[in-house]
């Protein structure tokens, strides 16, 4: 398995980055000490809560990390393009270098991208051919993880029994409800957020259309693509198991047919 790093040197996406990485902090340092710890060493809850929730956790921070260092699609200096698709490749005018059809060339990271999405802050990355995959991971498991939490805040101050050894002389006993709102709050706002992002997402990829093509062309109404939704995912994610869709903890290999210069993410 070959990991390539990729790193985008623009520092309003470091900041954005950071932002969503304070965001996943905040929920998986505080909720397991106000809510999950306390009450799982009453009994209220059992372990298996407190697992998920890390896994979850776990899975959320993987797919945001990988999606913003993992080589999105950059085409080579120099690409080996076979005779029979030469028709299929131009030149961008902006780098000079040939490249795919539906490739795009994307002014914050300098360089092309093939079937670039879009450029996103929030990841400091652009999401394309190669890393798409993660991206859809990271909207599916921060929408997770936002409402485990909502949940959790939601049953700590309505539902769960009043704890028996509330430390209130801790800093968490001491500011438990303001904590729990700013939870509150960056679950709501995550899960609004990711949400439609996710839709958006889904249904460019199910109609084969990329946000910058949409946003080209308004192609606002979503046309269905004529080929089954299960092949299309699966060229997405590298793999027709679909229990494998899910997992962040590995690399993606392209289904075959497209031109592919690269070991893949
Ligand atoms: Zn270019
Ligand atoms: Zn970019």
């Amino acid at each position: 398995m070959k990991f390539r790093l990729h790193f985008v040197v623009d520092p309003m996406g470091w900041f954005c980055v950071s932002a969503v990485f304070s965001v996943w902090l905040y929920n998986t340092v505080f909720i397991p000490m106000l809510v999950l710890f306390p009450h799982y060493r009453e009994g209220h809850i059992p372990w298996a809560l407190v697992v998920c929730y890390f896994l979850a956790s776990l899975f959320c921070v993987t797919a945001l990390l990988r999606s913003s260092t993992a080589d999105p699609g950059r085409l080579p200096q120099d690409p080996h393009i076979p005779h029979s698709e030469r028709e299929h490749w131009e030149l961008c005018n902006k780098c000079n270098l040939m490249r795919p059809k539906r490739s795009h060339h994307c002014s914050r990271c300098g360089h092309c991208v093939r079937r670039m999405d879009h450029h996103c802050p929030w990841i400091n990355n652009c999401v394309g051919e190669d890393n798409h995959w993660l991206f859809l991971q990271l909207c599916f498991y921060t929408q997770v993880l936002s409402l485990f939490t909502l949940a959790l805040d939601f049953c700590q101050y309505y539902y769960f029994q009043p704890l028996a050894n509330l430390r209130q002389e801790e800093f968490t006993g001491h500011h438990e409800l303001a904590l729990l709102r700013v939870s509150s709050f960056m679950g709501l706002v995550m899960f609004g957020g990711m949400g439609s992002l996710f839709y958006t997402q889904l249904t460019g990829i199910l109609s084969d259309t990329t946000t910058i093509e949409k946003m080209a062309y308004f192609k606002n109404e979503v046309v269905p693509s004529r080929r089954p939704w299960q092949q299309t995912l699966a060229e997405v994610f590298g793999t027709r198991w679909k229990l494998l869709w899910f997992l962040p903890f590995r690399s993606r290999r392209p289904l075959g047919g497209a031109f592919h210069p690269h070991v893949h993410v």
